[in-house]
């Protein structure tokens, strides 16, 4: 079945879409960059929770007498996909997934400048893991690819659990889906699933604890057998799951 009879509207400009919910909220954030000034605005967008935790991380480093620089904040997901392509065709060094599996989409991922921050990276580990920051490779080497790239998963962590628990296949990495419910609860269209709604509420199961499998945006039996198990109201589930999403996860509403 669909959810009610709202199905989810692609708006192609903003490449986002149309459900009547609220969905995490996208906030501006002013902090210093690599750039000229603080980060431009375009790129200085993220959402309440991932906020909080980047000034709390710049406040710890200024105790220190230091300070954070970033490079890159949140990025649409027209430059999601160009800094793919630049990847590909090599005019870009470091790697740069397909616009739909990235975190930066979601508003979630910071590049950082590694000469702003002043300590060692491995300290700087401990510093963004007590905020909130999951960095993206397994060792604090300043020289390997990404070593500035940490991510607020948030309550997408669970996301990115389940995959690698091996529920929900092989067909996307479990950064990937973690990446793909981030994005869909911004609003924001991916590419690779059927239906927007049903990706929304499959992501949302997931991250309340239920078994939906993959996030492929097809309402079939596990995904309606998983929201039944969780309670859903059958009816109206998109507005169901907003208001369980809103009441489980406050700060990434901004509450
Ligand atoms: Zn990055």
């Amino acid at each position: 079945m669909m959810v009610g009879k709202r199905v989810a509207e692609v708006k192609p400009r903003s490449r986002r879409y149309f459900l009547p919910i609220t969905f995490t909220p996208l906030i501006p954030i002013d902090i210093a960059s690599i750039y000229h000034g603080p980060l431009p605005k375009r790129l200085a967008l993220c959402t309440p929770d991932t906020k909080a935790a980047i000034l709390a991380v710049a406040g710890d480093l200024n105790t220190l007498g230091f300070g954070l620089r970033l490079s890159d904040l949140f990025r649409s997901h027209d430059a999601q996909q160009q800094a793919h392509l630049d990847f590909v065709q090599g005019r870009k060094k470091a790697f740069s997934p397909a616009a739909g599996g990235s975190m930066h989409e979601a508003g979630r991922a910071m590049d950082i400048d590694l000469s702003s921050i002043g300590v060692p990276l491995a300290k700087f580990w401990e510093i963004a893991a007590a905020r909130g920051f999951t960095p993206i490779i397994d060792k604090p080497d300043p020289k390997r690819s990404e070593s500035w790239h940490f991510d607020c998963r948030g309550s997408h962590d669970l996301v990115y659990r389940y995959a690698a628990s091996g529920k929900a296949g092989t067909v996307a990495a479990p950064y990937t889906q973690m990446a793909q419910s981030g994005i869909a609860a911004i609003g924001v269209v991916l590419d690779a699933v059927q239906a927007q709604d049903v990706a929304f509420l499959q992501a949302g199961v997931i991250r309340l604890g239920g078994d939906p499998g993959k996030i492929d945006g097809v309402m079939g039996d596990r995904t309606t057998g998983s929201l039944k198990d969780l309670g859903a109201d059958m009816d109206a589930p998109a507005a169901w799951m907003d208001a369980k999403l809103q009441a489980s996860f406050t700060v990434e509403y901004g509450g």
